[in-house]
C-alpha cells in the first residue's frame, strides 16, 4: 500500500524531514521563539531564527536540543510536533498515517526516547521508530553498517560531535564531545573580544568561520573585514582578521575533536582498527565543511578521511533509508522503553 512515510533528522543546530517519494521537504533551523510572559510558542524554525537578536526582550529564541541532549522536553516535543504536522497537512499524508524514524542524539537518555516517541505519535504517525544519529548518518552515507568489518563515522554538528565505530549494525565504540560548530562560533566571539576589544554577535560569529575560518593550513591566506562593537567607545567598528588568526582561535576546538577521532579509535577492538585503516573515516555533519578538517583529521590519524556527500543531509537520508528496509530498521533501532518512566 502507498504510504508517504517520514524521515526526521532532529538536530542540535537543524532540522531536517524527508517523505518517501518527494524527498526533503523541511530544511529549518532547530529553533523555537517563546514569549517570555505567556510562555507561548511564538513561531518555529527558520522565522523563530530569524526573531533572534531582533525582537523585544519578552521574546526568547530557544535552541532545545543544544547541548545534545534532550534538556528541553516540553519545547523538542513541540518542535518535533509542528514539523510533522505541516507535513502533514502540506501532502495531506493523513489517510494511512505515516510511519516516522526520528534520528536522536546518541546518549538521549530513556526519559527522552520515550517523549521523542510519544511526541511522534501525538503529532499523528502510526508508529514511530527511533534511531541513534550516528547509525542513521553511517547509513546515509552508505557505509556497510551491517557488515562484521568496522566503519566510523565522524558527524560534526552544531552543539556536538559523535563519533562512532560501527559494526554488525550496532554501535560499538561511540564519544561524544561539545566540541562542534557552536564552540567554533563561540571561539571566535570570545577572539575578537580579547584580542581585538570587539563585541561581535553569533550570527557573524558563523558567517567568518564559513566564509574563512580553516582548520589546516590553507594553499593561500586571505584577510576578512569583521564588524562589531568597540568594547571601550561603544562605537561600531570594524576589524581585519587573517585566516591565520582565525585557525589559531579555532584550534582549541578542532584540537578537541581531533582528540576526539584518537581516543575512539584507540579504544576500538584491534580488528576493527585495521578495517578503519582500509575503509578510511567518513566525516559529516555541517561541521565537516570547515575547510582543511579533514586533512588535519587524516594526518593526525594516519586514516583515510573523506567528507560525506552533501554532509548536513546525510542523517535524514539515513532515516529515509532505513524506512526503506523493513530489516535494516528492525535491527538499526534504539531501544525505547514500553512503559513511560515514573516523573
Ligand atoms: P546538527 O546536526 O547538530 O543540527 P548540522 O549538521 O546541521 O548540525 O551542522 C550545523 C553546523 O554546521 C553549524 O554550526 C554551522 O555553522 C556549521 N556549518 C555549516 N556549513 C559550514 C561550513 N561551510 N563550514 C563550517 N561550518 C559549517
Ligand atoms: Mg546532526
Amino acid at each position: 500500500m502507498f504510504s508517504h512515510d517520514i524521515g526526521m533528522d532532529l538536530g542540535t543546530a537543524n532540522t531536517l524531514v524527508s517523505v518517501r517519494g518527494r524527498g526533503i521537504v523541511i530544511d529549518e533551523p532547530s529553533v523555537v521563539a517563546i514569549d517570555r510572559v505567556s510562555k507561548r510558542v511564538l513561531a518555529i524554525g527558520s522565522e523563530a531564527k530569524r526573531m533572534v537578536g531582533r525582537t523585544p526582550s519578552t521574546i526568547v529564541a530557544v535552541r532545545p536540543l543544544r547541548d545534545g541532549v534532550i534538556s528541553d522536553f516540553a519545547t523538542t516535543e513541540k518542535m518535533l510536533e509542528y514539523f510533522i504536522r505541516s507535513v502533514n497537512e502540506r501532502f495531506g499524508l493523513g489517510i494511512p498515517k505515516p510511519r516516522v524514524v526520528v534520528g536522536i542524539p546518541s546518549g538521549a537518555t530513556e526519559v527522552e526516547k520515550r517523549a521523542v516517541h510519544d511526541a511522534a505519535m501525538a503529532a499523528g504517525a502510526r508508529s514511530a521508530f527511533l534511531i541513534e544519529e550516528p547509525m542513521a548518518a553511517a547509513i546515509g552515507a552508505g557505509l556497510p553498517v551491517m557488515d562484521a568489518a568496522g566503519s566510523m563515522i565522524v558527524d560534526i554538528g552544531g552543539g556536538t560531535t559523535e563519533v562512532a565505530v560501527i559494526a554488525l549494525g550496532g554501535i560499538v565504540r561511540s564519544q561524544s564531545v561539545r566540541a562542534a560548530g557552536d564552540a567554533m562560533d563561540q571561539a571566535i566571539i570570545d577572539y575578537a573580544r580579547q584580542v581585538h576589544n570587539t563585541l561581535i554577535g553569533e550570527r557573524t560569529a558563523e558567517q567568518i568561520k564559513i566564509a574563512a575560518g580553516s582548520a589546516f593550513r590553507l594553499d593561500e591566506e586571505w584577510t576578512v573585514d569583521l564588524r562589531g562593537r568597540d568594547l571601550a567607545t561603544g562605537l561600531p567598528k570594524t576589524i581585519e582578521i587573517s585566516t591565520v588568526e582565525l585557525r589559531d582561535a579555532l584550534s582549541a576546538v578542532t584540537n578537541e575533536i581531533v582528540r576526539a577521532v584518537r581516543v575512539t579509535i584507540e579504544t576500538t577492538p584491534p580488528e576493527l582498527v585495521s578495517d578503519l585503516m582500509m575503509r578510511g573515516i567518513a566525516m559529516t555533519g555541517g561541521g565537516a565543511l570547515l575547510r582543511g578538517l579533514d586533512r588535519r583529521i587524516a594526518t593526525e590519524t594516519r586514516f583515510p578521511v573523506f567528507v560525506t556527500e552533501d554532509p548536513l543531509r546525510t542523517v535524514v537520508r539515513g532515516c529515509a533509508e532505513a524506512l526503506e528496509e523493513a530489516g535494516t530498521l528492525q535491527k538499526v533501532q534504539a531501544a525505547v522503553a514500553s512503559r513511560r518512566p515514573p516523573r
